[in-house]
Parts: structure tokens; C-alpha cells; sequence
């Protein structure tokens, strides 16, 4: 069962030997012992009474309004939601969830919205880090509903000459893989959130996947989209390429809900990877583990992953304290265990060290140790918000001559935070994706928020570190989306024109403004 408070399933949540001794290890880090306090359960909330009347029979159909239903779709999985889902805020809940299940309905539901004046927030998994899903303000809207897409899960069509296939928006990331698998196929796309985070959901916020070269932003994939608006259906060709005016797709990939609903693409997959070799590298400090990212990707070797390591963020994943890159390689048909020996000799010539105990093989001892970390780190986050601690990523992109001044900014800014609040933290970072031209760091702070209360401790730290990212040429996001909490640093760094030109695409697909209102643009 999903957890209306916290990341995935209630069954994944920590258990108490498990909150014990992350307690005790988050002593050693921060020099207090958090207790754990449990969220409040779903049967003592308090909501407000569901403002919407009858419905027309063909909407009343798909309309859930039952408190689990209206919980689990009223917040998203950021810090600031997750405190506020756990103390059992939910004043501003959503009135109802619908659940369409093709274009048609979907259609009809914003047809009834637009008579209605209701906001609509579309919700694929509802993942959002940046404020995308909610809460939206009862007393600024006469009804606010959840298009929950989680029912456009078909797969019409795997060509598999062309490569490609024709999904269901709603597809969350096991069902779409599970969908291709047969056919030989991947996406290959995982980000962190892959459980529970949708194909919709991707697109409209241009995710990043976790291999951190190559191919790796959804957008890459995407060879035709659909998307249903207040105004009207677009529906864009599927073509390998083409060079006909401004790419259609590329201008739906990250509307975050403010121009329709994504309900279909047909994306772009690959054959599974029959061969692979990874292996852990040791350096001696995070400029020459940078300095041989940036060989390396430029290489043409062509890794399939090369994720950097700071010590602390070695430490967190429980791989020892030294700076490390994890390398991979793999390949639908041809072994790559030479590739991995060219790559291990360039980086060894920029100081990188083997590490002792890791045996070759289809997967390094540290890249299995890494992978389970990444895969719980949400549940551990959860439990570390119920120890009344802060726990917040950011992330950015900068080129590699310009990454120095930003970390040391951003360090920085999170230790000016902390000291004007009395608290004490842990940062710690790693470089999530690399380009020819540059890299996207990735920080997490764990902080007890000293004298100051954690969503305000949190307010100043978001707004510290965005600050640094910009002003150190950063991008306001690599890939976790604007939202809401971005969205005046987007606003800034589009200028004028940019904001001008945008506003006026989602005026023309949303002229009443029922589209996620206040997510991208004010
Ligand atoms: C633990 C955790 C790990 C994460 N790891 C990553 C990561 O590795 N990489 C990454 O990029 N992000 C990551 N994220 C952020 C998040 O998972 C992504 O932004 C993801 O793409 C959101 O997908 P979703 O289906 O959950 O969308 P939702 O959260 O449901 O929605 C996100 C936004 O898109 C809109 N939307 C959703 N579906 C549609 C649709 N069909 N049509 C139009 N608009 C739509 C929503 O209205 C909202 O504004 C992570 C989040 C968490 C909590």
C-alpha cells in the first residue's frame, strides 16, 4: 500500500532496529541523538469536506474522494510536504481524484474543470521534489482535482525494426520496463524515484536517468508526444529526426502541467544489455577524480556510467571514506571488459587506484553496495524527517572550469545557514551526470535545524543554495524540475523574452489558467 506520508510503500519504511541504528550513526554525525516520532495516521486526519457536487455520470464513473485517495495526491515528496503530510496537515487537499483512462476522458475532464473553474494538477507518480504537485490554496480555488494518469498504462505498439514504442503516459517505471521487456527491449531510463514516478511524469519535467553519460535526460528518448489541453489536441509525428521548424516535442518536455496532460509517447528503446563490467576507482581528491571524469567522457570509450563519489557521499553509501568513481560499461552484443581496461589505464593515469578487494566481473562489490544504498536512501530520508533533522538534494549543472567557485559557494552558503541558526550538518556530494563540457552535482545536507524550525531552517537553505548555483553560473535545475520552488529563479534566468514567449504557449493551451496554476510560471 502506498504510504500517504512518505516515499513508496508503507511496507518499505524503516523498521525500529533499522530508525536505531541510523539514530545512532546520525549521533556520531551531528552530535545529538534524534527520537523518532511516526507520522500521523491516516485515521486521526482531520480534511477539510470534499467541495465537489455531483458529477456527470461518465466522470462520477472514475472520481475517487475517499481520504486515502485525497492524501495521497495532495502532496508531493519534497521536505517541506513530507512535514506537513506527517503532521497530518491537510487543509488544502485536493477535492477529488479522477482517473482517465484515454485521450477522451481526459478531455472531458478538463471540459468539466473549465465549467467548473477547477484547478487540475496532473499526477503520474506524484514524485515531485520541487513543489509541482501541491498543495494548491482551497480559498484561491472554487475546487482543485487530482488527474491521477495512472489508468493511460497501455502499450499500443513495439516496432521492433524501428526501435521503438508507443506507451501509455501513466506508466510507472516497473510496468513500462516489465511492458518491454519481452520484446527484448529497455528505456533505459532510472531515476532515483523509478518505483514510483511515471513516463508522463518524466517528460513534463525532463528527468534525468541514473546513467550519468550519454544518452540521459527523458527528452532524448522522446520521438512523439500527445498531449490533451484545455484548448485542444496536439498530437506530433513520430520521426527518427527531422529538422522542420522548432521541435513540438522538445517544447512540451518540461511544461510541468501547465499546458495539458502528456497522455501518450511514442519513445525510442533499446535492446538489453547482454554484457557489462563495472569497477570502483579511488582517487586521491575530487579535482583529479574530475579531471579524469572529463578525460574519460570525452574519451569516446563511451561508459555507460561514471559517477563520482565525494568522501562524505562514500562514507553515506557505506563504501569508505575516499573520493571514487564508479565506472561502467555494458553492450547488447559485444563483451566490454576491454573497454573497462582502457578506461582503467586512462584513469589510473590521472591517479585513480583500483580498489583493493574489488573482484572483475559483471558488477564491482561498490557498485552493488551503491546501487541498494540509492534504492533505500528515500526511505532512510523519511525516517530522518521523523527524527524532527533536515534532509534536502540539490542540484545543478555547471561547466568543469566553473564547478570549483560554485562548491565552494554552495559549501559556503549551507555553513552560513547553519551557523546563524546554531545547527550542525553533513554535506555531501556527488556528480550524478558529466558532458563533455560539464557536470551536474548533486549535494545532500542532513541537518538538525539548531533553534530554528525545520521548514524555515529548510526555506533558508533551499533559497541559500539556489542562490549559489545561479550566481556561480549553475543551472537552477539539471533535472528535478521548476515547480513551485524554482520557479522565481526560472523566471530570472528565462529574462523577459523568454518568460514573454512562454506565457503566452500555455495562454494559448490553458486560456483559463485551470493547469496546474502557479507551477513554472507565476
Ligand atoms: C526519492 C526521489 C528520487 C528522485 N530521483 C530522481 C532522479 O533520479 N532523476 C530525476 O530526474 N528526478 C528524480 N526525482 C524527482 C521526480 O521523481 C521526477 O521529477 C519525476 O520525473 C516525476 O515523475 P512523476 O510521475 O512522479 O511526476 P509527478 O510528481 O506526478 O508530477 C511532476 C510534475 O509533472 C506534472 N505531470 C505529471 N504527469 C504529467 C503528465 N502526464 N502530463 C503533464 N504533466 C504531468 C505534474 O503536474 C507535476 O507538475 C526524485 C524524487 C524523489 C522523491
Amino acid at each position: 500500500m502506498r504510504n500517504h506520508a512518505g516515499w513508496g510503500e508503507i511496507e518499505g519504511a524503516l523498521g525500529p532496529a533499522e530508525r536505531e541504528t541510523l539514530s545512532a550513526l546520525l549521533e556520531v554525525a551531528l552530535g545529538v541523538r534524534p527520537a523518532y516520532n511516526a507520522p500521523v495516521p491516516l485515521s486521526e486526519i482531520q480534511m477539510p469536506q470534499s467541495r465537489l457536487g455531483r458529477l456527470p455520470a461518465a466522470l462520477e464513473r472514475i472520481a475517487a474522494r475517499d481520504p486515502f485517495s485525497r492524501a495521497l495526491h495532495s502532496y508531493g515528496r519534497s521536505f517541506p510536504e513530507l512535514v506537513r503530510a506527517r503532521a497530518g496537515n491537510f487543509s488544502d487537499a485536493v477535492d477529488a481524484v479522477l482517473y482517465p483512462s484515454d485521450e477522451t476522458e481526459v478531455a472531458e475532464v478538463l471540459d468539466f474543470a473549465a465549467r467548473a473553474s477547477a484547478a487540475v494538477v496532473p499526477f503520474g507518480g506524484g514524485s515531485s521534489v520541487v513543489g509541482g504537485i501541491g498543495p494548491l490554496p482551497h480559498h484561491d480555488h472554487a475546487l482543485v482535482l487530482s488527474l491521477d494518469t495512472g489508468r493511460l498504462d497501455t502499450v499500443a505498439e513495439v516496432d521492433p525494426l524501428s526501435q521503438t514504442a508507443r506507451l501509455g503516459a501513466g506508466l510507472l517505471g516497473p510496468a513500462l520496463e516489465g511492458s518491454l521487456r519481452p520484446h527484448g527491449f529497455t528505456l533505459r531510463h532510472f531515476p532515483q524515484s523509478f518505483e514510483f514516478s511515471s513516463l508522463g511524469g518524466w517528460i513534463a519535467t525532463r528527468s534525468g536517468g541514473h546513467f550519468a553519460v550519454g544518452t540521459t535526460h527523458i527528452e532524448d528518448f522522446v520521438s512523439g508526444l500527445t498531449l490533451v489541453s484545455p484548448a485542444g489536441e496536439l498530437k506530433t509525428r513520430p520521426l527518427p529526426a527531422s529538422g522542420a521548424g522548432p521541435s513540438l516535442e522538445r517544447m512540451l518536455a518540461g511544461s510541468e502541467g501547465t499546458f495539458g496532460v502528456i497522455t501518450e509517447a511514442v519513445m525510442k528503446v533499446a535492446a538489453r544489455p547482454a554484457y557489462r563490467a563495472s569497477e570502483s576507482v579511488a582517487f586521491p581528491s575530487m579535482e583529479t577524480a574530475l579531471g579524469a571524469l572529463a578525460e574519460l567522457v570525452r574519451s569516446r570509450l563511451n561508459p555507460a556510467n561514471c559517477r563520482v563519489l565525494d568522501e562524505a557521499e562514500s562514507l553515506r553509501s557505506g563504501l569508505g571514506a575516499n573520493v571514487r568513481m564508479l565506472v561502467a560499461f555494458e553492450s547488447p552484443n559485444v563483451p566490454v571488459d576491454a573497454l573497462l581496461s582502457v578506461a582503467l589505464d586512462l584513469l589510473s593515469a590521472h591517479g585513480g587506484r583500483r580498489e583493493a578487494g574489488e573482484g572483475r566481473g559483471e558488477r564491482s562489490e561498490a557498485a552493488d553496495k551503491w546501487r541498494s544504498s540509492f534504492i533505500r536512501a528515500p526511505y532512510y530520508a523519511d525516517a530522518i524527517i521523523g527524527m524532527g533533522l533536515v534532509v534536502e538534494t540539490f542540484e545543478t549543472s555547471v561547466s568543469y572550469a566553473g564547478f570549483p567557485a560554485l562548491d565552494q559557494a554552495t559549501r559556503a552558503a549551507i555553513a552560513r545557514v547553519e551557523r546563524a541558526r546554531g545547527a550542525h550538518g553533513f554535506v555531501s556530494c556527488r556528480v550524478t551526470h558529466a558532458y563533455s563540457d560539464g557536470l551536474a552535482p548533486y549535494y545532500t545536507v542532513i541537518a538538525s535545524p539548531g533553534v530554528a524550525e525545520p521548514l524555515s531552517f529548510w526555506a533558508e537553505l533551499k533559497e541559500a543554495v539556489t542562490t549559489a548555483f545561479v550566481e556561480n553560473g549553475g543551472a537552477v535545475t539539471h533535472h528535478h524540475g521548476v515547480g513551485r520552488y524554482h520557479r522565481s529563479a526560472f523566471e530570472q534566468s528565462v529574462g523577459d523574452q523568454g518568460r514573454a514567449a512562454l506565457g503566452a504557449l500555455r495562454r494559448h493551451f490553458d486560456p483559463k489558467g485551470l493547469m496546474n496554476p502557479g507551477v513554472l510560471l507565476g
